[in-house]
Formats: structure tokens, C-alpha cells, sequence
């Protein structure tokens, strides 16, 4: 009798922890006020609509798979495809660049060889991002930064920078060598702790939870508003169904939602916007199938405008 209790015991608490570190992604019941659109509609509401961007494009780096339980607690729905972009908000008085996706050498370490990488796609970020009136990365992880912290002319690049003081300091792990290049090194940070106004129709703002430099981006075109929502959702059944990524995720990537009770509260901010809010473009920053729905209905335009004749 005493080794059933002992078994039944021993069986209790591995599906527990089975529930704890598996399971639960579970956001809070409400976050009233953690994501506030109305402040950052507001910041561009006097910008003349002959400045607001035009339209939002896309290049898509590189590709993995991994399966949807790591992006999404209890989400046992086999393989899923990430990709890892960039995103260009075209506008009339200069282009603004979110993110800096991966280099061949990145994606194949993070994929141990199996990932998808263009070249091509690649090399027309490298180039933008030295034509771009500004460029801004929703964090600082590896995966956000790479043609910024190894950008082949750092000194073209580094007047263009809007990064903050969170974002900067986690650059240097993925410069080669572990240094950035002086001019680089050397950008002075941007203070998005409240909604700043960063160009026509162009809003950023700190949201610390994913990594401590993790951002929002809102956007406005004459068309659609977007929110660039970067890693506070790999998938974007996350916010639907107002669930985060499972406890063991920092078993395998440590750096991963240091806190993460202000993701869940962000996930839960953002399930309740999508729903007030269905015309609101968000978009998170690897949900390959999510983000190509986007270029099929027209939200999104697929690879960056070329460099127009000198
Ligand atoms: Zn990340
Ligand atoms: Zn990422």
C-alpha cells in the first residue's frame, strides 16, 4: 500500500511539473493600459497625410522549423515554420528599417544547417539600411540584428541608427569578435520609455518583458495602422488565444522572456486590441504562414524597393 501512495505521489508531481513547465502559458484575465493605441494615434494624428508612409514591405532572410509547443504552451500541432525579416516602411521622406534579420553563419547555427537562406534577400537589407532615413530593430536578440552588428560599411549605418540604451548593450555578443565597430559603438541611444513620435506616422515605444530592449512599433499609412510586435508573440495563435511560450524555453534559450510576466501581460493586451481593433496590422516577427497571408491580401509587399537611379 505504501509504495502506491509513494507512486501516486511520484505521478502527481511530474504532471505537474509536466503542467508548470509544459502546459501553462496562460495570460492574466486583464492589462488594462499596457499597450495604449490611443496615445500613439494621437502622437501622429496632426502628420499631413502627403508624409505618412506609403506602404510596408518585407524581406524574408532566412527560414527554420521547430515544433509549435515551443512557441506556444500546449500547442502540440507538429512543425512550424520561422522565418526571420526585415520590414521597410516606405515613406516620402525616407524609409524607416525594423530589423535586421540573420547572416548565413546565424541562421545555420541556430538551425544546425537545416534552415533556408537568400543571399539575395539578405544583401538588399545590407543595402537599405545604408539608404534608409532611419533604422530601429524590435530587440536585441541574434536573430533581430545581424546587418546591424555585422553590417560591411558600419559607418554608412551608424548615423541611421535609432537603437536604445538596452538594444545597444546587448549588441556586442553578436558583432564578430564580440566588439562593434567604433562607429557603432558610439551611436547615441534613443529613450523610447514613453511613445515617441520617430518619423511621420512612425511611433516607438519601450515594452521590456521578451528582452530588455524589446519595442513596439506602430505604423500608419493611408491605408492600414500596423503594430510591430517583434518577439512578444513567435506565433501569432499566441495572441489569439492569449497564450505564451512554455516555462522550459529557458532550458534552451536563457535569454528568452527574462520577464515573463510582463509578456503575458503584453499577450493579453494585444488579444484584447486584435479584437477592439480587427483592421490593426499586427505583426510579429517569425510566424512564416501568418506573415505570408499578410503579403497575400496586400498588407504586406514582398522584397524592399530598389535603389532608385542616381
Ligand atoms: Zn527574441
Ligand atoms: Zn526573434
Amino acid at each position: 500500500m505504501k509504495w502506491l501512495i509513494g507512486f501516486g505521489v511520484l505521478v502527481a508531481a511530474l504532471a505537474g511539473a509536466f503542467w508548470y513547465f509544459v502546459l501553462d502559458g496562460a495570460a492574466p484575465a486583464r492589462a488594462d493600459g499596457v499597450i495604449d493605441l490611443a496615445a500613439y494615434r494621437a502622437l501622429v494624428a496632426d502628420d499631413a497625410p502627403e508624409t505618412l508612409p506609403t506602404e510596408v514591405r518585407i524581406e524574408f532572410v532566412g527560414e527554420s522549423n521547430a515544433p509549435s509547443f515551443a512557441a506556444e504552451a500546449g500547442a502540440f500541432g507538429g512543425e512550424r515554420t520561422f522565418s526571420y525579416n526585415s520590414f521597410q516602411i516606405v515613406a516620402p521622406g525616407g524609409d524607416t528599417i525594423i530589423d535586421g534579420a540573420v547572416d548565413r553563419e546565424t541562421l545555420n547555427q541556430m538551425s544546425e544547417g537545416e534552415g533556408g537562406f537568400s543571399e539575395d534577400a539578405y544583401g538588399r537589407v545590407l543595402g537599405a539600411m545604408t539608404r534608409a532615413e532611419r533604422v530601429l530593430i524590435t530587440h536585441e536578440h541574434l536573430d533581430h540584428v545581424m546587418a546591424i552588428a555585422r553590417h560591411p560599411s558600419p559607418d554608412r549605418i551608424a548615423p541611421h541608427l535609432r537603437l536604445t540604451s538596452p538594444q545597444l548593450q546587448g549588441l556586442p555578443e553578436h558583432a564578430h569578435g564580440g566588439r562593434l565597430p567604433p562607429p557603432i559603438a558610439q551611436v547615441r541611444p534613443s529613450d523610447f520609455r514613453t511613445p515617441q513620435r520617430v518619423a511621420p506616422g512612425v511611433v516607438a515605444v519601450a515594452a521590456p518583458g521578451h528582452s530588455p530592449g524589446t519595442i513596439l512599433i506602430y505604423a500608419r499609412t493611408a491605408a492600414r495602422e500596423y503594430l510591430f510586435i517583434g518577439d512578444i508573440a513567435w506565433v501569432m495563435d499566441s495572441v489569439e488565444h492569449a497564450r505564451g511560450r512554455p516555462r522550459f524555453i529557458r532550458w534552451v534559450m536563457p535569454m528568452v522572456d527574462p520577464d515573463r510576466p510582463a509578456v503575458l501581460r503584453q499577450l493579453r493586451a494585444l488579444h484584447d486590441l486584435a479584437a477592439a481593433e480587427p483592421a490593426l496590422v499586427i505583426v510579429p516577427a517569425h510566424d512564416d504562414p501568418y506573415l505570408r497571408s499578410l503579403v497575400a491580401n496586400g498588407a504586406l509587399a514582398e522584397e524592399f524597393t530598389a535603389p532608385r537611379p542616381q
